[in-house]
């Protein structure tokens, strides 16, 4: 039995959760001593079948899975079928290794020009290793790496899980998710927030922990305890209990004590979202993910084929608010239809609005298919622009979403320039919205995809805090509502200094809903002031966080 030993991780999905670990099986390495293959076209044959096979049983496992899980799954396919792969292993043959080798290296080849390139490629070096691992088991004939079958609820342990891993997880069986690397805004934590999961990143040493060791991990503060006591097991029962008597005891609107509203908004990424997100106690969506319902096309949706997605995605929220992004393609989310090809810096080039300044066409097409969406539902839309930067900026999509006829116009506040600026930017528009996500990673000047620079990615960096507040004051002079859409908006502790700021909305994975509500409704909005001031005057962010726990209501704090 292992010793009781708690470390710390980072808490990306909230709840706690007890079970025995599964850990998810490495990639496969191919045989230091494989000898060179004799027969070059039966090889390359081989190797050409392998990389197909793993592209038919990610095909296969897409249509047993929900609607995220399917797209990720296909766009991990189409990978499987690069025609260059194979063609990098033909040469890797010629060179003389064999089968097994051939695919590695020259999907290491490929990992290398990924990451060099940085950003969204960077970040698809996890799914492009994961079809490399599973294609050296083809054609070692050997078992794919991945999570293997297990029949008992359990803590499922991975270096790092790729997308597709975490899409296809059965929700039934996976009590919680830990993983070793893995950042606050990576897909796996998305996806875990997306689904309900607790879950928790960034555990030093989680793949050395044995098979079946019982652990419990808490999703908010990112404890893991291996081994844990009874009592310790016992006491993390009772707590979730109590967390759950008391969130079911708050419903509703988002208020503070003193009435003051704060919108509880849902973050959805295509219908399926829409539909759970829509039978669940919330006011809306404060941000719908498009480019997440085109991530696996290959060509450029019509406006019919929009507008059929939209009207389901409308539905379910009746007279809700319903705010849609416009694509946010390029950098960390890539579409092969808005492609502008390789850039040395995807975070910071043509992605977000401005690929609409070369693709106007893409916009277009979709605030049409939006407006005849909304129209035929009747549904309360709203448009807003991804990595809006500048006052013309906003001034031309706001343009552009009037003269379709859609009544309401916002933009992203994600780049420091226009949280800096939003009094002039918000001017221009009729709403604001905070993507903390983005603009924690260029105030910080720290890619998002990096697991490793968590710290500097933390929400409760002071600067972030500032840039927010500049916002913030920006948009109240302006006269124009501001929310936050990024991952802070769910924390309850954050929500309140969010909230002290002075946002008019949250907007969150559905599953954080019920949490934020609670602290919202524990505290007044003058103390959420006072909450906000005393982040903001820390000196870090582990102090902000500090502050502000010490001086939140215990009826919460306790429950977190
Ligand atoms: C953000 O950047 O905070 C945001 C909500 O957008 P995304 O995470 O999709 O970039
Ligand atoms: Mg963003």
């Amino acid at each position: 039995m292992a010793e009781t030993e708690t470390r710390q991780g980072i808490g990306v999905s909230p709840g706690s959760a007890y079970g025995p670990v599964v850990q998810v099986a490495p990639p496969v390495r191919p045989p230091a001593d494989e000898p060179a293959v004799e027969d070059h076209e039966a090889a390359l044959a081989d190797v050409k079948a392998a990389f197909e096979s793993v592209a038919q049983a990610l095909e296969e496992k897409a249509r047993h899975a929900d609607d995220t899980a399917q797209k990720i799954l296909k766009a991990t396919a189409l990978i499987a079928r690069d025609k260059g792969l194979v063609k990098a292993a033909g040469k890797q043959l010629t060179a003389g290794r064999g089968r097994a080798n051939a695919i590695a290296n020259s999907v290491e080849e490929y990992c290398a020009q990924f990451e060099a390139l940085g950003g969204y490629f960077a970040e698809r070096v996890t799914d492009l290793r994961d079809v490399g691992s599973r294609a050296v088991a083809a054609v070692l004939g050997v078992p794919a790496p991945g999570v293997p079958d297990f029949t008992e609820p359990s803590v499922v342990v991975a270096e790092d899980l790729a997308p597709a891993e975490t899409a296809t997880l059965d929700r039934s069986l996976v009590v919680g998710i830990v993983t070793q690397a893995g950042g606050r805004t990576s897909h796996t934590a998305i996806l875990a927030a997306q689904m309900g999961i607790p879950a928790v990143v960034q555990l030093a040493g989680a793949t050395a922990i044995p098979v079946g060791t019982p652990v419990a991990l808490d999703g908010d503060t990112g404890e893991v305890t291996i081994a844990p006591e009874p009592g310790l097991v016992e006491a993390q029962r009772v707590r979730r209990e109590k967390r759950a008597e008391a969130l079911a005891a708050s419903s509703g609107p988002g208020v503070t004590r003193d009435g003051h509203h704060v919108a509880l908004l849902a973050n959805i990424g295509g219908v399926q979202d829409a539909q759970s997100a829509g039978a669940q106690d919330l006011e809306g969506v404060g941000l719908f993910r498009t480019e997440f319902v085109f991530l696996s096309a290959d060509r450029a949706p019509t406006v019919e084929e929009q507008a059929e997605i939209y009207r389901q995605v409308f539905r379910p929220f009746g007279d809700r608010r319903v705010v849609v992004r416009t694509l946010d393609a390029g950098a960390d989310k890539p579409l092969s239809f808005a492609d502008l090809g390789p850039e040395e810096n995807p975070a910071l080039g043509r992605r977000g609005l401005r690929l609409s300044a070369e693709r106007p066409e893409l916009l277009d097409a979709q605030l049409e298919a939006l407006a005849i969406a909304a129209k035929d539902t009747g549904a309360d839309v709203r448009v807003m622009a991804p990595m809006v930067a500048t006052v013309e900026e906003a001034a031309w999509f706001a343009r552009r979403v009037r003269e379709n006829g859609l009544p309401k116009a916002g933009v992203m506040i994600e780049v420091p320039g226009a949280a800096l600026r939003a009094a002039h930017v918000l001017a221009m528009v009729d709403f604001g919205s905070l993507g903390t996500n983005d603009l924690a990673q260029y105030t910080m000047a720290a890619d998002r995809m990096q697991g490793a620079l968590s710290d500097l990615l933390d929400p409760w960096q002071p600067a972030v805090l500032d840039v927010v507040a500049a916002a913030c004051d920006g948009a109240r002079r302006t006269g124009r509502p501001i929310g936050v859409c990024g991952e802070s908006a769910g924390d309850p502790l954050l929500a309140l200094v969010l909230a002290g700021l002075g946002v008019s909305s949250l907007s969150m994975a559905p599953s954080k809903v019920p949490v934020v509500r609670l602290a919202l409704s524990l505290h007044t909005l003058p103390e959420c002031q006072g909450l906000a001031t005393a982040a903001r005057e820390a000196a870090t962010a582990k102090d902000a966080l500090e502050a502000v726990r010490s001086r939140a209501q215990s009826a919460l704090t306790d429950l977190l």
